[in-house]
């Protein structure tokens, strides 16, 4: 329902749990957060509201010096558990997702998936992603999570605001747009992304709104936006004059 994510210098939980705590009022059954810490991805994510997301991190801290994403939950497959909530992760954890939307051939994926040997541990439409974008790295070889992001979307039918991050590159997040909203926050050394601009309108008043079928790269000193084919795109920048 709702999605945050930041790169730059401020502690990525903070921001990024503040974010969401923006969008509380879309309405949402679960929240969680994803952040890169010592070459590792923390995830935690808990059913019901932002509070029981806080009160697990009270009990185990996580830290990161590295790119947040975190994300408000509208169950459409898999009730409202703790292991639906998103980041969902590959099983390497090396990849950890957030997503709004509905992908609507996640059967066909999973069992493709599953004869493949991925363990499912949700229920989720959007799990495929995580282990398709795991897959799709290490066909490849390389550690271009924004390339193998566009191949993933490729196949991806329905709905989606995809949120990525890895391992591979702490200082990175990447997002894929389709029929659903998504907008980038501009800051000075640091960015932003989220569903609604109420999420990050305390830090930047700079925006750029994405279009259909677009791919963002994120990184503190840079926003470079693409097609799904990777050709660059002209972005639509503007100010957010309105009081948050
Ligand atoms: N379809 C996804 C799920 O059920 C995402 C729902 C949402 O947009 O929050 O987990």
């Amino acid at each position: 329902c709702g999605i945050v994510g930041y790169v730059g210098p401020q502690p990525a939980l903070e921001v990024v749990v503040d974010g969401l705590a923006r969008l509380e009022y879309r309405g949402y059954d679960s929240a969680g957060v994803a952040v890169l810490g010592g070459e590792r991805l923390h995830t935690e994510k808990r059913a019901g509201k932002l509070a029981n997301l806080r009160q697990a991190l009270q009990e185990r801290p996580i830290t990161g010096e590295g790119a947040g994403i975190g994300h408000t939950r509208w169950a459409t497959h898999g009730g409202p558990t703790d292991a639906n909530a998103h980041p969902h992760v590959d099983n390497d954890n090396r990849v950890a997702v957030v997503h709004n939307g509905i992908i609507e051939n996640f059967a066909a994926l999973r069992a493709e998936l599953e004869d493949d040997g991925c363990k499912f541990l949700s229920e989720t439409d959007t799990e495929v992603a995580a282990h398709l974008l795991n897959r799709e790295l290490a066909r490849r070889g390389d550690k271009d999570l924004a390339s193998a992001l566009r191949s993933v979307c490729k196949r991806l039918e329905g709905a989606f605001t995809l949120v990525a991050v890895s391992v591979d590159d702490p200082d990175l997040v990447v997002a894929a747009r389709r029929n659903s909203p998504l907008v980038v926050g501009r800051g000075q050394g640091e960015n932003f992304l989220a569903s609604d601009v109420a999420a990050f309108i305390a830090h930047t008043r700079e925006a750029i709104e994405l279009g259909q079928d677009q791919v963002v790269e994120l990184r503190p000193d840079s926003v470079a936006v693409t097609d799904y084919d990777g050709n660059p795109v002209e972005v639509n920048e503007y100010h957010v004059d309105w009081d948050a």
